[in-house]
This record gives C-alpha cells, structure tokens and sequence, in this order.
C-alpha cells in the first residue's frame, strides 16, 4: 500500500478491510440472486422484469468488483472462499423458490433495503476517517437507492395492470 494512501486514513484499515469484506459478500450473493431470478422469473411483466433483473445483477457484480479493487489497494485480501460469502453476508439470501415476478421482486427489494441500511452505516463510521473508501461506498448507496426506486416502480406497475383487469 502506498505510504501517503495509508497515511490519509484516520482508523484501524483492519477494520475498514473487515466491513469491506462484509460488503463483499453481500454483493456477490446479491449477483446471483437477482441472476438467477432473472432466469427463472415468470408471470407479470415477465421481460420487463428479466431485464431489470440482469441489469441489477450486473451492478452487483461491479460494485463487487470495486469493493475488491479497495480491499486490494488497501493490502488486503478479499473473500477467497465462496464459504465465506454465508458467514461474512449481512443481508443473507433469499433462494427464488417460487418464480413468480411479484414474489421475486419483493424478495429483491427486501435485499437492497438490507443494503441501503448497511452502506448508509457504513458512510457514517468512515465520515472523515477514510474519504476514499467513502466516496466509493457513497457511489454504490446511489446505485442501491435506484435498484430500490426501480422495483418499487415495476411493483407499482404491475398492481395498477392487475386493477384494470
Ligand atoms: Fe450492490
Ligand atoms: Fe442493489
Ligand atoms: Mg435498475
């Protein structure tokens, strides 16, 4: 790690690697869910909500990807072990067992108010300790806040469809 990179950060970087790790599973498992829900997903606006689906897994996956960027910059190491993502994983993972978009989505929308809660914790214990880390953190919470606003909008959409029939 650069000597001045270190130097600008006012905590334990232990620490800030720890919750970037927990942020780390959560993200993967977020991938996946929204990935294999979109495969699966039936009923409702099905395309709609496939596409919506696989664009959020792809969002995951990069905010996955810049958290391990940071974890590495910071000289540590990322989840190695899939194993890990279940014990490190704050908002868990909720299998899409039954394929209907609606219960998809609710399930969904369940996760990224988890990850709204997580990252707007985060942000305050790293205000002013690691700018760094938290401009990254903030970048991912703006993603989140949309992910939340488009479910939100596609459940709408579909109960004022459902009252029209
Ligand atoms: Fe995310
Ligand atoms: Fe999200
Ligand atoms: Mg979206």
């Amino acid at each position: 790690m650069g000597k001045q990179t270190k130097a600008i950060i006012n905590m334990d970087i232990k620490t800030v690697i720890k919750e970037l790790n927990k942020a780390l599973a959560d993200e993967f498992l977020a991938a996946y869910q929204y990935w294999v829900g979109s495969k699966i997903v039936k009923g409702y606006f099905r395309k709609t909500v496939q596409d919506e689906l696989l664009q959020h897994s792809k969002d995951e996956f990069r905010h996955a990807e810049m958290i391990t960027d940071r974890i590495i910059q910071l000289d540590g190491t990322p989840i190695l072990n899939p194993k890990d993502w279940y014990k490190l994983t704050t908002c868990g993972f909720a299998p899409p067992s039954n394929p209907n978009s609606i219960e998809i989505l609710k399930q969904n929308l369940k996760g990224e108010r988890c990850a709204i809660g997580i990252y707007n914790n985060l942000l305050k214990k790293i205000k002013d300790k690691d700018g760094n880390t938290f401009h990254m953190i903030s970048h991912i919470l703006k993603d989140e806040i949309e992910h939340e606003c488009d479910i939100e909008a596609i459940l709408e959409d579909i109960q004022v469809s459902k009252k029209r029939s």
